[in-house]
């Protein structure tokens, strides 16, 4: 079966539910450069990706080696996916790819993807039909071939149509679009909008007017790929521009905490639009230590998420679950924590207000505690043990879990040394990372709290800011608050 597949425009948000199905089932999946990177990542490990885009920035895999390839594997009975950037059947060569299809035999499907020429405006804040302002829009390339007569637009009629005018792949065209629309009897002053790498990170929106379009855009140096707007509503966009008013938005920050608590923080950093690189410099790893006799203490600490779950693998090898914790008191270090112990059926009897050492300790300065079991990582501090055994509490300590190196590509720690801040959100995200990565010497350092930002003086880096509070809100509203202050001119 082969599945002709539009990937959007190319924020990975944009693909459809279909699409993400297929491509997470696809044994080969022949991909275009337009098609969006993150797209990829959903495909089974062991499938076969082709790229069948343009060779290093030079020629095009020619349509009809893709056409053998596609065919070639659907006749092999495989199921493949035919990914192309926006919408397969708008300037995609989906019609000719499934038209090969019916002459060979081969059964396929369609599935529709969000165009560049619909996206590409809304995200910059332009909606293509308006009342009053437009009651149409067309699709239109702007890649003439000048030796292809039947290729030849009807400029006449186009400058005529009363709507919207969306044209792909016309930058280098610029000049020539916008004299024959002028020629044509649209007004000189007529708003054009022209949205480049629109939905992606770095997407730029150029307004100008068709008088000086295409002086403005190669002052600029607006480049492919970029979709050109000529109407009224363009105007629109002065109003509605909401993504480029973001307050993260333009700014590329790395994450350099665990994989899963860092999805939480960049899920954040988008939605304020920022680009993020996850470069995770740590992970932890279980220890398997010996379960002491929980019976024996009346209160239970712990003191992180990664505890409470590594807490309970400890438990399960023993073959016990939660009922292990029955009558004793159990504390949690922040409502995080509180959560991870909640999966496993427990609710916490203590939560502090501060989610620190020294907050837990005076949340539970009314509990009258004999005996108490911290769980935490091997490398823990030492204040809640110290503070509990000054109180007369016997105190043991049991590490579940120790923080060791993740491994960071090269790609991935040049895209960090790259972006406008690297993000550290504890002492071992700053010794791993800088043992990992290249020089950090063009981003801003941001740090979550003063022991953090102690690690990385020893490292002989001066954080540009750090949190206050010392959580990971605390550390976005720093990085808002940075990034304001030193704001990029909107275009
Ligand atoms: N099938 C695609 C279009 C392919 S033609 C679709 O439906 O979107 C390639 C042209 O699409 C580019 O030259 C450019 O004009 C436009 N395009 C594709 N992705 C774009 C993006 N992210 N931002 C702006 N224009 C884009």
């Amino acid at each position: 079966m082969i599945y002709l597949v539009g990937a959007g425009p190319g924020d990975p948000g944009l693909l459809t539910v279909r699409a993400t199905e297929l491509i997470a089932r696809a044994d080969v999946i022949l991909y275009d450069r337009l098609a969006p990177a993150a797209a990829l990542a959903g495909a089974r490990p062991d499938a076969e990706l082709v790229y069948v885009g343009k060779q290093g920035g030079g020629e095009q895999v020619p349509q009809e080696e893709t056409r053998r390839l596609l065919l070639e594997h659907g006749r092999a009975g495989r199921t493949v996916v035919r990914l192309k950037g926006g919408d397969p059947f708008v300037f995609g060569r989906g019609g000719e790819e499934a038209l090969a299809c019916i002459e060979a035999g081969i059964p396929f499907e369609v599935v529709p993807g969000i165009t560049a020429g619909l996206a590409a405006p809304a995200y910059a804040g332009i909606p293509v039909t308006h009342r009053e302002l437009a009651s149409g829009v067309a699709f239109v390339t702007g890649h003439e071939d000048p030796g292809k007569a039947d290729a030849a637009l009807d400029w006449p009629a186009l400058a005529a149509f009363p709507g919207t005018l969306v044209f792909y792949m016309g930058v280098r065209a610029l000049p020539r679009i916008a004299e024959r629309l002028v020629a044509g009897g649209r007004p000189p002053d007529e708003p054009v909008a022209v949205v480049e790498r629109g939905t992606l990170p770095g997407q730029r929106t150029l307004l100008a007017t068709l008088s000086d379009v295409a002086e403005r855009a190669a002052a600029e140096g607006v480049r492919a790929p970029a979709i050109t707007l000529v109407g009224p509503v363009a105007g629109l966009r002065e109003q509605l521009a909401w993504l480029e008013r973001r307050p993260l938005h333009g700014r590329t920050i790395a994450v350099t905490r665990a994989r899963p608590q860092a999805s939480a923080l960049a899920a954040r950093l988008r939605e304020l639009g920022a680009a993020v690189v996850e470069a995770p410099a740590i992970r932890t790893r279980p220890l398997a230590s010996e379960l002491p006799d929980l019976a024996r203490y009346d209160l239970i600490c712990v003191t992180s998420p990664n505890g409470a779950h590594a807490l309970f693998e400890l438990l399960d090898r023993a073959e016990l679950d939660a009922r292990a914790l029955a009558g004793r008191s159990v504390a949690a270090i922040g409502p995080g924590t509180a959560r991870a112990l909640a999966e496993h059926g427990v609710r916490a009897d203590v939560v502090p207000d501060r989610s620190v050492a020294e907050g837990l300790v005076e949340a539970l300065a009314g509990n009258a505690v004999r005996r108490a079991l911290v769980v935490r990582a091997r490398e823990g501090r030492d204040v809640l043990p110290d503070a509990l055994r000054a109180r007369g509490a016997e105190v043991d300590v049991l590490a579940v879990y120790e923080t060791v190196a993740e491994p960071i590509e090269e790609a991935t720690a040049r895209a960090a040394a790259q972006a406008d801040y690297v993000t550290f959100t504890s002492a071992s995200t700053v010794r791993h990372f800088l043992a990992a990565a290249v020089a950090l010497d063009g981003p801003r350092v941001a740090s979550i709290g003063p022991a953090t930002s102690e690690a990385l003086r020893a490292a002989g880096l001066e954080p540009d800011l750090e949190a206050d509070p010392h959580t990971p809100d605390g550390l976005v509203a720093a990085l808002v608050a940075d990034a304001a202050g030193r704001r990029r001119e909107p275009r």
